[in-house]
């Protein structure tokens, strides 16, 4: 446990770089949307300012959106939400959805007034080859410095992952779902 804490410790002291930074939070287990929700959580209370592009089509409120348009209007939120589903088969209407929330998200990247920028479920986009990859890595890495970016979501390719200074897999042991358990507001949405 001492050596440990001393090598953590020498860690702390030898990290000298401050700056942004690129956070990609993946795999196949819950929790990849609600931490990063923690990060806004975490950055407001220091009075940061965010902004959160989520590039999802569904109708599906959530927790976090009504919350954040509700009583955050301080934070920038933006969502797909076309109200149709991923399997409506209308590539090129999915393809046009995608680039007008891009749309919404690349002048954030370019903006440094935002500490911190999510990118909720992006890495879809990248695997439906919905928006172009090198655009959306060359905005991820040429972002302020001071900026901070959550992208969150499975896949994403290995080019995302090369570009992310952390990333995390969150992996699936169990979840309710697959024993009938209905999902559940404030948990789940
Ligand atoms: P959360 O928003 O709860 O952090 P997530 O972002 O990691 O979840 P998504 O793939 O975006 O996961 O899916 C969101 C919804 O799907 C949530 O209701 C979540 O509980 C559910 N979910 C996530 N992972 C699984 C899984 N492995 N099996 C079943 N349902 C899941
Ligand atoms: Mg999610």
């Amino acid at each position: 446990m001492q050596k440990q804490k001393a090598r953590v410790d020498a860690g702390i002291e030898a990290a000298a770089t401050e700056r942004g930074v690129a956070v990609l939070l993946t795999g196949n287990g819950k929790g990849k949307t609600s931490s990063a929700f923690g990060m806004v959580m975490r950055a407001l209370g220091y009075g940061q300012t965010v902004a959160v592009v989520q590039f999802i089509k569904g109708e599906q409120l959530s927790g976090e959106e009504l919350y954040l348009r509700e009583r955050c209007p301080q934070v920038d939120f933006y969502q797909m939400g076309t109200g149709f589903t991923w399997d409506t088969q209308d590539r090129s209407g999915d393809i046009a959805a995608a680039e007008k929330t891009w749309a919404a998200a690349e002048p954030m990247l370019a903006d440094q007034r935002y500490d911190l920028v999510v990118l909720d479920e992006l890495t879809y986009m990248l695997a439906y080859d919905y928006l172009d990859r090198d655009r959306v890595i060359a905005a991820i890495k040429n972002r302020p410095v001071e900026q901070s970016v959550v992208v969150t979501g499975r896949g994403g390719g290995t080019e995302l992952r090369a570009v992310m200074d952390t990333v995390s897999e969150v992996k699936d042991i169990r979840h309710a779902f697959a024993a009938g358990i209905k999902a559940r507001r404030g948990v789940d949405f």
